[in-house]
């Protein structure tokens, strides 16, 4: 499409606003301009963080000479034209204002050469007006330059951080379309200095080990979704590898890198009851759908998207998600070393590849163990197919307790038991306002509960489950539970981690062979038999591969 100003009624509207803020916010428009233009190789370089220098160079399409002034008009476009346009945005830009915003606070200079065309064109251009043009040769595609961001703005540029962070906040940019597009060969210098490479081969994992190293790329797991709707398709991390913050959710719809809270919370659900509390995973996921099921034009930068379907997005993201996590990996491919690129891998070209045994993801299943003992009367030892395993004692019971009861709870028949001799409880005023607020939930889990005046009750069943002893203990710990804000736990998980924590078996409590062994069997018969219900592992397990390593039987 020729580059055109869009007409009144389309600019109008445009969910328009600020959208360079700093040097990043410059990288991020320039990679799209490259993208939409078809590039196969984009090199980002940048210096002092950016407000000196950046330069972005492609082996795009390139702009006809005589429409590269028209580029930098405001509402100048090639990707859209009319207003139906608008509801199926399949580039990257749409708005034709980037190109302007750039100019008008920093000087930009473009050498541009498109397919059709014999030589190319040079513009410099200061305050957002051309104040030189020339013809110059160059082979097909565009760089861009931009300099001196800011200078003529001291309020704006006294709002940019050091250049290390300018940096780091380009580094992360550049990273996240490394990420969507793995077909593109992306380089990015900092100062000079080469600070990521792709190869461009299409293999994200091989992108994810440049940049979060090979380590986590190998242990990553596929995730592959498909329903009328939309694809999913990415990697994720296994409950061994997280992280203490979200900033590794790399979230791409239609390859357009997104913030999407919507995204984020279905990946988290996914994850829920099987991290501990304030870990995240490492996510990298492309949703592909049609363009009509999103609306990309409702930010200023592009970053959000509005989906058409929420719902469904979000249980098949969820589902995909829980998939991978459920899926055992195949033996892992060997990496392979070569001088110019670091190690590649290809699951179809299996010659001259062996397994590796780098740390074997742990099916979340357990298999059969054997028995040898107990340890400080908490931990269980044990024998397993592939090395050594130890049990947490009061995790794993905690584990069957809570699958059992939240069983019961889905059923809608929590097994009950009247006390012979009613327990009373006398409440502090909050307990007791946590108590008539969940009344009628706990009632469900067979609580039945009889206030006789001054904060005194009577507890006349209780969920069988709990047993005899301690109900004024148990009542406590519940009542604690459900009033832990901080979470977004549901209430029915609460009272059922709550229940099976108390009447867990303790640490510190001898069991016989017998005990463990049928613990032990109970164990493996739950969902997440690798997990207690608030994340936390139930299970060390030190492979036969990890005991050769460390007794120097192996290098
Ligand atoms: P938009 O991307 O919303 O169209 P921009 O201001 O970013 O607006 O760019 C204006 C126009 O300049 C684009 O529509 C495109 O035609 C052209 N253009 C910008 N950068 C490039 C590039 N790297 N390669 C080819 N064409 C480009
Ligand atoms: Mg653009």
């Amino acid at each position: 499409m020729p580059i055109k100003v869009l007409a009144p009624e389309v600019t109008s509207r445009i969910a328009a606003g600020e959208v360079i803020e700093r040097p990043a916010s410059v990288v991020k428009e320039l990679i799209e301009n490259s993208l939409d233009a078809g590039a196969s190789q984009i090199i980002v370089e940048a210096q002092g963080g950016g407000a000196e220098l950046i330069k972005v160079s492609d082996n795009g399409e390139g702009i006809p000479a005589a429409k590269a002034e028209l580029a930098f008009y405001r509402y100048s476009t090639s990707k859209i034209t009319n207003l139906d346009d608008l509801g199926k945005i399949s580039s990257m830009g749409f708005r034709g204002e980037a190109l302007p915003s750039i100019a008008a606070v920093a000087e930009v200079e473009v050498l541009t050469k498109a397919i059709s065309e014999n030589i190319g064109r040079f513009l410099y251009l200061k305050h957002g007006k051309v104040v030189r043009q020339e013809s110059r040769s160059r082979s097909q595609g565009t760089t861009i330059s931009v300099s001196h961001l800011f200078q003529q703005f001291p309020a704006r540029r006294k709002f940019l951080k050091s250049e290390s962070t300018e940096s780091s906040h380009i580094t992360h940019v550049v990273n996240q379309y490394a990420l969507a597009f793995p077909g593109v060969k992306f380089a990015l210098f900092l100062d000079h200095r080469l600070n990521l490479q792709t190869e461009g081969d299409g293999d994200l994992r091989q992108v994810v080990s440049k940049v979060y190293g090979l380590e986590v790329a190998q242990e990553m797991l596929d995730v592959i979704g498909r329903d009328a709707l939309l694809e999913v398709i990415g990697l994720t991390s296994p409950l061994s590898l997280v992280r203490s913050n979200r900033s590794y959710l790399s979230l791409f719809v239609n390859r357009r890198w997104v913030y999407s809270p919507l995204l984020a919370r279905a990946i988290e659900q996914a994850y829920h009851g099987l991290l501990m509390v304030g870990r995240y995973p490492i996510t990298v996921i492309n949703i592909s759908l049609l363009a009509q099921e999103i609306d990309v034009n409702v930010h200023p930068a592009k970053t959000q998207v509005k989906f058409h379907h929420e719902q469904i997005i979000f249980s098949v993201v969820e589902k995909t998600i829980k998939g991978a996590l459920d899926r055992t990996p195949i033996a892992k491919l060997k990496a392979v070393a070569s001088p110019d690129i670091a190690w590649q891998w290809s699951n179809l070209e299996v010659k001259d590849r062996e397994p590796v045994f780098a740390a074997p993801l742990l099916p979340l299943k357990l298999p059969v163990l054997r028995v040898l003992g107990q340890i400080a009367n908490t931990y269980i030892i044990a024998e397993g197919p592939d090395g050594l395993y130890i049990i947490d004692q009061h995790a794993a019971h905690e584990r069957i307790l809570y699958d059992k009861i939240m069983a019961q709870w889905a059923q809608r028949e929590v097994e009950v038991q009247g006390l012979l001799q009613p327990v009373t409880v006398e409440l502090s005023p909050k307990d007791e306002e946590i108590l008539r607020a969940n009344m009628e939930n706990l009632t469900q889990f067979g609580f039945v509960v009889e206030s006789f005046g001054n904060r005194n009750y009577l507890i006349r069943s209780v969920p069988l489950l709990l047993g005899e002893t301690k109900i004024t203990a148990a009542i406590d710990l519940l009542l604690d539970t459900l009033n832990n804000k901080e979470d977004s736990v549901p209430w029915e998980e609460k009272v059922a981690q709550s229940l099976a924590c108390h009447s867990a078996i303790k640490a510190g409590q001898q069991l016989s062979n017998d005990e463990i062994r049928e613990l032990l069997r109970q164990l493996e018969q739950t969902q997440q038999p690798r997990t207690c219900p608030h994340g936390r592992p139930t299970v060390i397990h030190i492979n036969s591969y990890q005991l050769e390593k460390d007794f120097g039987r192996r290098g």
